[in-house]
């Protein structure tokens, strides 16, 4: 057998090009005692991962040169020397991307990553990467317990059509908020309007945005989950009310920059006293099984829905990726790495 691995082969400067990737074959890694091999069947694709490109301090190492990159993966065990797990069984792992990788329990994790054995009967194998995984999560913890909504508040989210965003705006649904979306081009307002129930969705690309907020929010915004920071940030800064809380998840919008933008203006933050506070998912690890049981229970009644954006073949990813940050992708982003046994 053998393996198919993407290795990060030059740091990015600004947008990652097809040529900072190299596709590469290797033997098949051998497991060791307490290890399992698993033959990867789905590469969730996640903005963090252009972080993960830069040789600078974060809240994790950047991926070496040479080094395959990160990536949480769902796939299959083919040999196991770890008594908790059988050839056959499907996990949740953080194998990266490459067709074959050695996983192994209290290993390297991204917040909800295991390896952690998925029950294909209970949801589709592909959702621990995105409503049921770490996605799903961030939304979770970053609206529920950072932004702190109440029934009957205005909720705004951004990348509204994307992995988190599009959760975000269904648990606040959920909890008895207005919902709104921002997101770029029409067929995302419409998916978000039409198949996720939000109460509205405005593009941001539009010479007023801030105008554009305020009349699809007409009593202010209470809560903003922030997924792009920069002229959104602004916009949404016009129009919170006292005492909003903005839940600050990612800053996508500068992930490509080469040097950092001028900062919003904040004085809106001070005189509506407002509270931004940035969080990170994996910090937030005890929260994975009231998660799992909220959003699995609420996907199972339809309270719940999602979008799956895939591509074929692992040899895609580097491509998605920048297409990713591009924001060509409508829904969680996968790369389908090898047979989806489960799907037949
Ligand atoms: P998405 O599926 O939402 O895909 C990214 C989307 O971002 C694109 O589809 C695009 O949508 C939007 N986007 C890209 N560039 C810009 C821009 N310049 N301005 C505005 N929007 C842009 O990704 P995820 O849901 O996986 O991630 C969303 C955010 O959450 C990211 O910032 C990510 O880093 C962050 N995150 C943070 C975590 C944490 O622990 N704090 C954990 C997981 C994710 P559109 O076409 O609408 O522009």
């Amino acid at each position: 057998m053998t393996n198919r691995r993407v290795l990060l082969k030059n740091r990015p400067v600004g947008e990652p090009k097809p040529t900072d990737f190299e596709v590469v074959e290797s033997p098949v890694p051998t497991p060791k005692d307490g290890e399992i091999l698993v033959r990867t069947v789905w590469l969730s694709l996640d903005p963090y991962m252009r972080g993960r490109m830069n040789d600078v301090k974060s809240y994790t190492a950047p991926v070496e040169l040479g080094q395959p990159m990160v990536g949480g993966t769902v796939g299959e065990v083919v040999e196991s020397r770890d008594a908790a797990f059988r050839p056959g069984d499907f996990v949740l792992s953080y194998g990266g991307w490459q067709a074959y990788h050695v996983a192994k329990s209290g290993g390297a994790r991204v917040g909800p990553f295991g390896p952690l054995k998925l029950d294909p009967k209970a949801a589709p194998i592909s959702t621990a990467l995105g409503i049921l995984g770490m996605p799903g999560m961030t939304a979770y913890v970053g609206l529920y317990d950072i932004g702190q909504p109440k029934p009957g508040e205005t909720v705004v989210v951004s990348a509204a059509a994307g992995a988190v965003g599009s959760v975000v705006g269904q648990l606040a649904k959920i909890r008895g908020c207005r919902t709104v979306g921002i997101a770029s081009s029409r067929e995302k307002c419409e998916h978000v309007l039409k198949d996720l129930d939000f109460d509205a969705c405005v593009s941001y690309r539009v010479p007023e945005l801030g105008t554009v907020l305020r009349d699809a929010c007409p009593n202010g915004i209470d809560v903003y989950f922030d997924n792009v920071g920069g002229d959104v940030l602004k916009a949404v800064l016009k129009n919170v009310n006292p005492f909003a809380r903005i839940p600050l998840c990612g800053i996508i919008s500068q992930y490509n920059a080469t040097e950092m933008p001028p900062g919003p203006n904040l004085a809106p933050v001070l005189v509506n006293r407002v509270t931004i506070r940035g969080f990170i998912v994996s910090d937030h690890a005890d929260r994975m099984p009231q998660f799992l049981a909220d959003c699995s229970r609420w996907l199972r009644e339809g309270k719940l829905k999602y979008r799956e954006d895939i591509v074929e073949g692992l040899e895609k990813a580097p491509e998605a990726f920048i297409g990713l940050l591009r924001g060509r992708n409508l829904g969680k982003m996968l790369v389908k790495v090898g047979e989806d046994r489960t799907r037949r």
